[in-house]
């Protein structure tokens, strides 16, 4: 069994509703047990492209399933909310990245692990220290106070639409 985070985000499309089908799905792979969710945020979009805002959240699980399996579904996923990936850098309606599986630091064209962009985004870090436990608090609070990203990220209540 090895404890995976996973970040999730969308700016396209009915946000919200599709982060909540993001983790019914992650729910539902086999081999994966007691997930967590931190509050979703809204931030600010990072690399210039003109763009609306994002909704971010970031889970922890308990999974079987090896790394590269589980990359696999995550994509399987992205795919099933019919993700566009017309622009680099640009809008999305399912983002999923894997930021931690285990301690397992791995960096294949596929799959870096840790994910290399967690300490520069606090879209990501915000919401990680939310769920993050053991060791990686620590570290996380360390991010976050270090962090060079000063784009905003704030948590989203429902009724303001
Ligand atoms: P993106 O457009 O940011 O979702 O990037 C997707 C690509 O990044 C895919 O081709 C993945 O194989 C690759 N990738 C490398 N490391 C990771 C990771 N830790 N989590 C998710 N995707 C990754």
């Amino acid at each position: 069994m090895t404890e995976a985070y996973v970040a999730l985000g969308s700016n396209l499309g009915a946000r919200l509703a599709t982060l909540q089908a993001a983790r019914v799905a992650l729910q539902a792979l086999p081999g994966l047990s007691g997930l967590r969710a931190s509050r979703v945020y809204e931030t600010e979009p990072v690399g210039g492209v003109p763009q609306g805002d994002f909704l971010n959240q970031v889970v922890r699980f308990d999974t079987t399933q090896r790394a590269d399996a589980l990359l696999q579904q995550l994509q399987a996923i992205e795919r099933a909310q019919h993700r566009e990936r017309l622009v680099h850098w640009g809008p999305r309606t399912l983002d999923l990245d894997l930021l931690y599986y285990g301690h397992l630091v791995m960096a294949t064209p596929q799959l870096t692990l840790p994910h290399p962009e967690i300490g520069k985004r606090r879209f990501v870090l915000e919401p990680l220290l939310e769920v993050a436990h053991g060791s990686l608090r620590a570290q996380v609070h360390h991010l976050l106070a270090t962090t060079p990203d000063t784009h905003w990220v704030r948590p989203y209540t429902e009724d303001k639409g």
